[in-house]
Formats: structure tokens, C-alpha cells, sequence
């Protein structure tokens, strides 16, 4: 099949110019006679990829000089342990703003190392899902920092505003990072799971502001405590090295592009011709309100949910390929990351439209 566009929110598609490069690569590495995936982690080769991966990334976002970027592994679940147990201090609560799955996760999460105030910001607005205002979140006097997910990757639901507070803001970005601009300066910790907008799976960018170091737990394990990862440039132990390059690569193919502002007009673009159509059809639906619809993740609805096999189905023989929404909520997905171009959303549209047609 020549045209298949993937979905899937995660592992995600890859830029295709980034895996074609990789796949030149692949045997014959830098001219060293081996895969990228067969060399020492500390050589200077694979230590100039770490170090020019870094600088890439803190271009993207403009990433302040007081902000430690470090690449683990363990994924976004790791950092729902790491986050309270390198923050709390002497703390022993935090507030878990509940957006959705997985702020509610990383709560419970939390709730492991300290009594988290977990607060629903989840709201009614014109018969829609929304987010309450941040101004009306309720926040707690004694919570050592905020944590909150900017885009819940299963409910379609993306939060523009910030906590309004002076405690450390703590951010789960895995499914939107480098989808648009961001002020990093605002955040005391970001992390993301590298396998929707980055790269490979097993990946996982953690971004800590300098003065949060030194507050960790003595029982947290080494691999998880932001100290030792600094002090040892993410090389703590043998970090994720093939998934490790390809981010390094794909930050290369992002900063050719243009970066995130080029990013942000290209996913808005695209996310703009899913909801049109779906808003004008009366055979789907997006139960999100137009305030927080996420730029990555569509979740759409059949109004005949008898027909989400056979739609599954035809959409997958068309080469639209892992449209199944979460086992959480059912329905359709429709993860349209960077890396997923206008053409693969306007082939999704054309197969909607087709479908409708055929089925309403
Ligand atoms: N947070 C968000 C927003 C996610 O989308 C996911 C994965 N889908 C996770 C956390 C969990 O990530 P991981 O599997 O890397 O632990």
C-alpha cells in the first residue's frame, strides 16, 4: 500500500524523511562501520549526538539557561513517581490538577509518597466537556508544588492556561511537547515520554529548573533523582541510545522545518479540517468544547456506534491505520501529531465523507 498514515497516539508515527535517513544509517553509522545502537555511550561519537540532541531541543523551545534537560528512561509513568519524590521536600502534599486519564493517574501516582489534593477541573460548557477557567481552580496553601497535564492524550482535551500560583509548576507534555511554543521559564518541571511527538519508545525528556535539584527523598532510587541525573549527564547508566539519536534526529528535521511556531500553524491547519467536518456532520460527533479540543488527539464518535467495526475496518483496508479509540473511552481516535502530514488528515476526511455517504 503506498499511502498509510498511522494514527496511533502512541508509539506514533515518525517523521519519514527522519526514518529514511535513519535507515541510511542504520548499517554504517558515521562512517564507523556500525549501527548507531553498537557504541559506547560514553565514545565521543554517540557523546556528540547527546550533546548537540540537547543544544537542538533547547533551541526549539528556548529552553533558559537555569533549566537542566535530561534524557531518561522509564517513560511518563516513571515520572509520576519521580516528580513527588524529587519535589516534595519536607512537603507532604501537592496539588494534581484532574483534567482527565492521566492527570487522574498521575495522582494516584502520587498519592503513593504524599496526600495529593486531586482537583476536578473538568467542566459543563454548552452541553460540551471543558476545563474550568485557571483563575478557578481551587489550589491548596500547603502543596510543595502543581501538577497539572496540558493535553490528555485519551480525552481529546488540551488546557492552554497555566496554574495561577507561585509554586513550581509541574507538567506532563508527553503527548503535546513541541507541537507549539511554550515559555519554559513558567514551569519548574517538564516531562514528556518521547513516543508521540519525539521518537522511539523508551525515551523520556525530563526539563528541571536548577534551584528544584537537592529536595529528593533518600529512599528514591538513583535512576529517578533529577540530582544524580544531572550531575552524570543523563549517563547515570546506559541511557536509550538508539531512541536517544532518533529524537536527536527529529529535533533536526524540526528546526528545518521552521520549529514550533511553523509546527503550531501546521497542526492548527490540520486539526481545523477534522473538527470543521466533524462539526458540520451529523453521522460524527466530538464531545469537546471548541475551548479545549487538542491540537493532537481527535476523539470522534459514530452516531450509529453499531458501525464503529465495520468503519474500523474499511478506514484500515484505506490505509488509515489505528483509529480505535482508547478501551477507556471507546469511540474513534485520530492522534495527529508533528509528524503526521495535512494529506493524511484530508485522506481520513475524504474516507469520513465516503463512509457517511455510504452508511448514514
Ligand atoms: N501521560 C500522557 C499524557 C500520556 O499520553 C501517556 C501515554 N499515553 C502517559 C502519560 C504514560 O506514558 P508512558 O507509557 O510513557 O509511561
Amino acid at each position: 500500500m503506498d499511502n498509510v498514515y498511522n494514527f496511533c497516539a502512541g508509539p506514533a508515527m515518525v517523521p519519514a524523511d527522519v526514518l529514511k535517513k535513519a535507515q541510511q544509517e542504520l548499517i554504517n553509522w558515521n562512517g564507523l562501520g556500525t549501527s548507531v545502537m553498537e557504541v559506547s555511550h560514553r565514545g565521543k561519537e554517540f557523546i556528540a549526538v547527546a550533546k548537540q540532541s540537547e543544544q537542538d531541543l533547547r533551541d526549539l523551545l528556548s529552553i533558559p539557561d537555569n533549566y537542566h534537560v535530561l534524557f531518561c528512561h522509564g517513560g511518563a509513568r516513571a515520572q509520576f513517581a519521580a516528580v513527588p519524590m524529587n519535589l516534595l521536600g519536607v512537603a507532604d502534599s501537592a496539588d494534581y490538577m484532574d483534567g482527565g486519564y492521566w492527570a487522574h493517574s498521575a495522582a494516584q501516582e502520587a498519592a503513593k509518597y504524599c496526600q495529593p489534593n486531586v482537583v476536578d477541573i473538568t467542566c459543563d460548557r454548552d452541553g460540551k466537556k471543558a476545563i474550568l477557567p485557571a483563575a478557578e481552580w481551587p489550589l491548596s496553601d500547603n502543596a510543595a508544588f502543581v501538577h497539572f497535564c496540558p493535553n490528555e492524550t485519551i480525552d481529546g482535551l488540551e488546557i492552554r492556561d497555566l496554574p495561577v500560583t507561585d509554586k513550581p509548576i509541574v507538567a506532563d507534555l508527553s503527548s503535546t511537547i513541541l507541537s507549539r511554543p511554550i515559555d519554559v521559564s513558567k514551569y519548574g518541571v517538564i516531562y514528556a515520554g518521547a513516543q508521540k511527538n519525539i521518537g522511539p519508545a523508551g525515551l523520556t525528556i525530563v526539563i528541571v529548573r536548577d534551584d528544584l535539584l537537592g529536595k529528593a527523598q533518600s529512599i528514591l532510587p538513583s535512576i529517578l533523582d533529577y540530582s544524580v541525573q544531572v550531575d552524570k549527564e543523563s549517563m547515570f547508566n546506559t541511557p536509550p541510545t538508539f531512541a536517544w539519536y532518533l529524537a536527536g534526529e527529529v529535533f533536526k528535521w524540526l528546526k528545518e522545518l521552521g520549529g514550533v511556531k511553523v509546527m503550531e500553524q501546521r497542526n492548527v491547519a490540520k486539526a481545523n479540517v477534522l473538527y470543521d467536518y466533524i462539526d458540520q456532520s451529523d453521522f460524527y460527533r466530538n464531545e469537546v468544547h471548541a475551548d479545549n479540543r487538542s491540537l493532537m488527539n481527535v476523539p470522534f464518535q459514530l452516531k450509529k456506534p453499531e458501525l464503529d467495526g465495520l468503519f474500523l475496518e474499511q478506514a484500515d483496508a484505506a490505509g488509515l491505520k489505528a483509529l480505535k479509540g482508547h478501551r477507556a473511552v471507546g469511540g474513534m481516535r485520530a492522534s495527529i501529531y508533528n509528524a503526521m502530514p495535512l494529506e493524511g488528515v484530508q485522506a481520513l476526511v475524504d474516507f469520513m465523507k465516503k463512509f457517511e455517504h455510504e452508511n448514514a
